[in-house]
């Protein structure tokens, strides 16, 4: 049987141990009730960047962030890159600020998401819109405003009200497909930390909403025909402390540039942010003309003392490069690991792995060693895994799937020369954020990447990344995924 319908409800931020507690002290009884009792509540994975937007790509259109080239929320391109000016994009990107409207037209143009498999489908918060028909876009115009005035007042709460409220009337309308993101327990989160009693009040508001809907489906006798979906895009974590990475980089004389302060002169580095536990550190490698040159390698960034300035930093975690060979090198004051790859069909594995974007991990065998302790925290080495082996030894560890995830974000040619990760309980914001954190997400560390999953079809695969939740919900629903577009995910059964 396939379901007719698709109930798809996101809470931005919701990390799975929360929300699995949650569920089994009773706080959330509809969802336990409804969806996980009658199918699943699965501990799933989210992507690196663990940040809204680059997150929200594998759930809407099955590919990882350097797949489709969203390495982060901010990025620059090297070859773009020429100090900003009004008119033009300048190779320099943040979509959490002025470029918000650049971040679906980042995404490759043909590549479908969920919304073109179903009619009619309403689309509550969700910065994905592709597919969707305009009248479909239940927040379109209400939504900046929704975010302005969340930020302004930071009465989050009425924004998820709002939400909820959208969420009840496109389901009483008998729409095929509904995606809603309760945007709250991210935003709040932030600045009260991510079990304060306003939070979970949160959750529990967003429970009765799931209860409400369900009724509808009761009364409408259509309970038995809908799937009904509700996971995060991230996790998060508590912050106690920021690592200012734009002023240790000033002060060891390479002057960086990062945001609001993207007008800031005569500059050698950038670093830009996501979710604040990751950054992608870029540097200059070209005096002439307007771009910054090429990528530059993990060795030369070692040689002119970057990477040894940065490991001895409290609170960070690792820097990963790419090195001349191609591997990525991973590397803290205790250690480095290094993650090489080659394809299935190429015998010599000691060839150089030189990334391009149409590379699918599915073709890749992935090998990890390293010297020292190591940094991603597994203990062992790895020869030869598949992707889904690679997923599978190393996702309960500190570093879930992190061979896969740095491979991913590396495929990107607006990644970083050096990719940072802080550990938990620190972040990379810069000094100029007006707001208090007091959490943080985007990294490659557990309380980021797992995100809980509730489904009322029960799922017997343990091992889910959110780049499967794509083709997993289109086949539950008897859609067949055109296959001119190679996806990350894989259907779980
Ligand atoms: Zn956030």
């Amino acid at each position: 049987m396939h379901y007719k319908r698709l109930i798809f409800i996101l809470i931005d931020g919701a990390p799975y141990e929360i929300f699995k507690s949650l569920v089994e002290n009773g706080d959330l009884p509809n969802i336990k009730k409804h969806v996980a009792d009658q199918g699943c509540l699965k501990k799933a994975i989210s992507v690196f960047p663990s940040t809204t937007g680059p997150a929200l790509i594998p759930h809407f259109m099955g590919v990882y962030p350097g797949t489709v080239n969203i390495p982060g929320n901010q990025w620059l391109s090297k070859s773009h890159y020429y100090h900003p000016y009004r008119f033009k994009r300048p190779g320099v990107c943040n979509y959490l600020g002025i470029d918000k409207s650049y971040f679906e037209e980042d995404l490759p143009p043909d590549m479908p998401t969920l919304f073109h498999y179903f009619s009619p489908a309403s689309n509550i918060y969700i910065r994905i819109t592709r597919g969707c028909p305009p009248a479909g876009n239940l927040t379109r115009g209400i939504k900046p405003l929704m975010f302005a005035y969340g930020y302004l007042s930071n009465h989050w709460r009425y924004i998820d009200q709002v939400a909820g409220d959208r969420l009840y009337k496109a389901v009483e309308a008998g729409d095929n497909f509904v995606a809603c993101i309760f945007p709250t327990v991210d935003a709040l989160s932030h600045s009260i930390t991510t079990q304060a009693p306003r939070i979970i009040q949160l959750y529990r508001e967003i429970d009765a909403r799931v209860g409400d809907i369900v009724h509808i489906l009761q009364k409408t006798n259509t309970l038995e025909e809908t799937l009904i979906l509700i996971t995060s895009d991230h996790g998060m974590s508590n912050t106690h402390t920021h690592i200012d990475i734009p002023q240790h980089l000033d002060d060891g004389g390479w002057r960086c540039v990062h945001y609001p302060n993207v007008w800031k002169q005569f500059v050698e580095a950038a670093s830009m942010v996501s979710g604040n536990g990751m950054s992608h550190l870029y540097f200059k490698n070209s005096h002439n003309g307007r771009g910054w040159g090429e990528p530059m390698t993990f060795e030369q960034l070692h040689k002119m003392g970057v990477v040894s300035s940065l490991i001895e930093l409290e609170g960070l975690r690792f820097v990963a490069g790419q090195s001349e060979t191609g591997n990525i090198i991973v590397q803290n004051k205790n250690g480095q690991g290094i993650i090489s790859w080659h394809s299935e069909e190429a015998n010599n594995n000691s060839s150089p792995s030189i990334t391009t974007t149409n590379e699918c991990s599915d073709s890749l065998r992935f090998s990890y060693k390293f010297t020292g302790t190591d940094p991603l925290g597994y203990g062992v080495s790895y020869e030869n895994l598949s992707s889904t082996e690679a997923l599978q030894l190393t996702y309960d560890s500190p570093s879930p799937d992190g061979i896969v995830q740095l491979w991913q974000i590396f495929k990107s040619d607006r990644t970083g020369d050096l990719v940072l990760n802080a550990e938990s309980g620190y972040d990379l914001r810069s000094r100029y954020k007006i707001m208090d954190h007091r959490a943080s997400h985007g990294g490659l560390i557990p309380e980021h990447l797992y995100i809980p999953l509730a489904s009322n079809h029960p799922l017997d695969e343990r091992y889910i990344r959110s780049v499967d939740i794509f083709p997993t919900v289109l086949n539950l629903c008897g859609h067949t995924i055109d296959h001119a577009y190679r996806i990350d995910g894989r259907i779980v059964k």
